[in-house]
């Protein structure tokens, strides 16, 4: 039996009070976290690349081995309501993120819009901008700033 999603849950339940569907469903599906990150030297920042995980599809922008993904990947972080405070490397515009920091969803968003391609077709994933991890050379040359820009928080125009 399915878990229950109770309707704009997201406003009244803190992330330790979801189901696990409910969980799940926050995720907007921008693949932005499956994306190649590095550490400045200096000042310690997370800086993005677009270099996409190796288990990445850059189509759909969903794992291809979602269930088995800590095995397949090591280093991919797994996302908790218990560990969700502490990933401060999350692109701003993360669903989790905006909820943790009390910023609610976005327009675009699935469980606002019930559109889940939106997110792709305002700009807001990585599709059409990452680029394989077999194909990348060297990761340095591939420091983007997009992952932490827009959309705009309110359409002026129907994506
Ligand atoms: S950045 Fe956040 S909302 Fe986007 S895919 Fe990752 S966990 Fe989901
Ligand atoms: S293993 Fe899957 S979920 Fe983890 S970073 Fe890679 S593509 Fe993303």
């Amino acid at each position: 039996m399915s878990e229950a999603v109770e309707p704009e849950f997201w406003k009244r339940k803190s992330p330790e009070l979801m189901t696990r569907a409910e969980w799940e469903s926050v995720c907007d599906g921008c693949a932005k976290c499956c994306l190649a990150k590095l550490e400045e030297p200096v000042s310690g920042d997370i800086v993005y690349t677009n270099v996409a995980c190796r288990l990445l599809d850059l189509n759909t922008c969903r794992c291809r081995d979602y269930a088995n993904r800590k095995q397949r990947v090591p280093s991919c972080q797994i996302l908790t309501p218990e560990t969700v405070a502490a990933f401060d490397w999350l692109p701003a515009s993360c669903a989790y993120r905006r909820i943790v920091v009390g910023d609610g969803l976005p327009w675009w968003h699935h469980l606002v819009s019930g559109d889940p391609d939106l997110v792709h077709r305002v700009g807001a994933s990585v599709r059409g901008r990452a680029v394989p991890e077999a194909k990348s050379g060297p990761i340095e040359h591939h420091i983007v700033t997009w992952p932490n820009e827009g959309p705009n928080e309110a359409p002026n125009r129907d994506p």
